[in-house]
């Protein structure tokens, strides 16, 4: 598909656990990473709703501890799952938000907003994070961006794959391409790298985030980026780290207090919290202390762990990483020993033991760890979105891409077997298809029902959709054509039809996903997002007014307490602006966020109330007010909404005798 535009282009990297965006600055021909509203080049995939107002990202994990069952994050381990999967039902066990059976066994999140139970969708939950990545890019660009390249793990089946899609369409992107991660991090390792140019390299990247683990073989030559195989595992990363650490301290906790603080949400999430603040910490240290004061009635938690048990608690889960790459190697059919480059890209690479497990497997060799692990992803994925738009120079524009479909895909043949049509590690965009034929005599409909998976029975593996071919020529069995295609696009996606090759009249037919969003609900949530946003901005701006009142109060009080206030003659004045404040101050703690006119109108109050007194204080000490830096000089600035930088005398004099009028 064409895309070439001249608008600017992003790529995102849709963490499990933090997300990333790079915009492609057309001029320098590079790659910038942006950085967020905080000054962080990552930002948190963290959504959260508290009272009536919903946060995304740095704010939203800064109050997780205060509002554990209303802060949603790791969705990603979520989408295109369904609910009664064993991976989402014990990582509910260890969450503090609340996840519940959807229509057609689809999780959805529960959280409480505006004083009611409001149900999401994982994919909705996704686009608030994609939203945030969007929003950190135009704010740096000045100007809307919709056009994207948003990156998943390798490993991500079609279902998780088209839900990513849909969460990008709700946020209002245009996702140019769907491209996987390792791919995407060895582009940013790859490119226009001096060292490649001519001889082949084959380079293992080696991802493992916060929920994700990915391993793909590429070879590199010149501008080409073939992939020649990938493997994986959507459930381990450093989430899992995590929660193996917070077990062994909710065991520990039992044996010395005899109580169970994994019952309690706000004490988990705290822990949580701790013990992946430890965990970075064992990276570089080899013992680390960990402390929650008060967790659970009343008990301060006070423990420490070193790096050898935190290595123990989870050697089984660093063990199956190299499982993990010695599979990718037997599909790529290569041997460790060609391996010329392994590039260590994800948060979680960092932990020692990951490092010494992977490079004794490899006999010692020297680890890649020159590219950013955090930016690689969405480094490589805004080259890819450079190049899909036509922008970026003649090296962008001849960079070649070649992935490959990570699960063999096929259908449902008789005896519940599973008929492979498209092999797993086929580079894609691929087109296969296969003749089947009836069982029954007079056979008119066939139900044709998809799976991936590497076993032999389709019960097996992941039924991914089915439909019915209805009209097949009536004839005995064994004698009706039927033409199964199946077809994968450069995102990876599954497209299959089906007809009748022995009738003249043909009938195609798309898949249709069991667990994908309908396009009416696809819609609501756009709708949503766009009411979402502006219930954003509406709330900000009460936020503002409130505090642009509250500034105004404290600023009055702050004023005609100055020293060169003179007092004797003042006080009665000074009094009456001072308990007009307080009355203020006081009325702003007891209410809750109100519309912006209403502070707006209290602001138009306090002034009418208080500048005649102001004028008055004024024109008693006129004599000792220097006109530059004392406060009324601030308030004359605040009143008439703009700050001058020389104040003329004379305009402070005319002003203040407009106030005693
Ligand atoms: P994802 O792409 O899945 O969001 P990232 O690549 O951003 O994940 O990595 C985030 C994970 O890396 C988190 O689980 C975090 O705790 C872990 N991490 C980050 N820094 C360190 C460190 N110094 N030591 C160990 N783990 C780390
Ligand atoms: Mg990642």
């Amino acid at each position: 598909m064409e895309y070439k535009t001249e608008e600017p282009v992003i790529g995102i990297d849709l963490g499990t656990t933090y997300s990333c965006v790079g915009l492609w600055q057309q001029q320098q021909n590079r790659v910038e990473i942006i950085a967020n509203d905080q000054g962080n080049r990552t930002t948190p995939s963290c959504v959260a709703f508290r009272g009536s107002e919903r946060l995304v990202g740095e704010s939203a994990k800064h109050q997780t501890a205060m509002n554990p069952t209303n802060t949603i994050f790791a969705v990603k381990r979520l989408i295109g799952r369904r609910f009664s999967d064993v991976t989402v039902q014990s990582d509910l066990k260890l969450w503090p938000f609340k996840v519940i059976a959807g229509l057609g066994d689809k999780p959805k999140i529960s959280v409480r907003f505006k004083g009611e139970d409001k149900i999401f969708a994982p994919e909705e939950i996704s686009s608030m994070v994609l939203i945030k990545m969007k929003e950190t890019a135009e704010s740096f660009a000045g100007c809307t961006i919709k056009n994207s390249v948003v990156t998943v793990p390798a490993y991500f089946n079609d279902a998780q794959r088209q839900a990513t899609k849909d969460a990008g369409r709700i946020a209002g992107l245009n996702i140019m391409r769907i491209l996987d991660e390792p791919t995407a991090a060895a582009l940013a390792y790859g490119f226009g790298d001096e060292r490649n140019s001519g001889m082949k390299k084959k380079v293992l990247v080696f991802d493992l985030g916060g929920g994700t683990f990915d391993v793909s073989l590429l070879s590199i030559k010149n501008d080409v980026f073939e992939v020649k195989a990938t493997a994986g595992d959507t459930h381990i990363g450093g989430e899992d780290f995590d929660s193996r650490m917070v077990e062994h301290f909710i065991a520990e906790f039992k044996r010395k207090h005899k109580k169970d603080i994994g019952a309690n949400p706000r004490a988990l999430s705290r822990l949580r919290t701790a013990c992946e603040r430890a965990k970075r910490m064992l990276s570089t240290t080899t013992c680390t202390a960990i402390q929650v004061d008060c967790i659970f009635e009343g008990i301060d938690f006070d423990s420490s762990i070193t790096r050898a048990c935190f290595e123990e608690l989870n050697l089984a889960l660093f063990r199956s990483c190299l499982e993990t790459v010695k599979r990718c190697l037997q599909d790529a059919e290569t041997t460790k020993e060609s391996i010329d480059e392994v590039v260590l890209v994800g948060g979680s690479t960092r932990i020692p033991k990951v490092q010494q497990f992977l490079q004794d497997y490899f006999n010692g060799k020297e680890l890649c760890k020159s590219i950013n692990p955090d930016e690689a992803v969405a480094y490589g994925a805004t080259l890819q979105a450079a190049k899909l738009s036509g922008q970026g120079n003649k090296d962008i524009q001849s960079l070649v891409l070649i992935d490959v479909t990570p699960l063999s895909l096929g259908i449902e043949t008789e005896g519940d077997t599973f008929t492979v049509l498209i092999h797993r590690n086929t580079p894609i965009p691929v087109k296969k298809d296969k003749i089947f034929t009836t069982g029954v005599d007079f056979q008119s409909v066939v139900a044709i029902k998809v799976f991936e998976g590497e076993r032999a029975r389709t019960e097996d593996n992941n039924l991914l959709g089915q439909f019915k071919l209805t009209g097949i020529l009536r004839a005995l069995r064994g004698v009706p054509q039927i033409k199964v295609c199946f077809e994968i696009d450069a995102d990876g996606i599954l497209h299959v039809t089906a007809e009748d090759t022995s009738t003249s009249v043909k009938q195609h037919m798309t898949l249709i996903n069991v667990d994908r969003l309908t396009t009416e609900e696809i819609e609501r949530m756009i709708e949503d997002a766009e009411r979402f946003k502006a219930e954003d901005e509406a709330h900000m701006r009460k936020v503002r007014a409130r505090n642009k009142l509250e500034n105004f109060a404290y600023d009055l009080r702050n004023a005609v307490n100055e020293k060169k206030v003179c007092r004797s003659v003042t006080s009665v004045h000074r009094r009456y602006i001072k308990d007009a404040v307080k009355l203020v101050i006081k009325w702003l703690k007891q209410k809750e966020l109100l519309s912006e006119h209403v502070y707006e109108k209290k602001m138009d109050e306090l002034k009418r109330d208080c500048f005649p007194h102001v004028a008055t204080i004024y024109q008693n000490c006129r004599n000792n007010l220097d006109y530059t830096d004392n406060l009324f000089t601030r308030f004359y600035m605040l009143r008439i909404g703009h700050v001058t930088q020389n104040p003329k005398i004379e305009e402070y004099e005319s002003e203040m005798s407009d106030l005693s009028d």
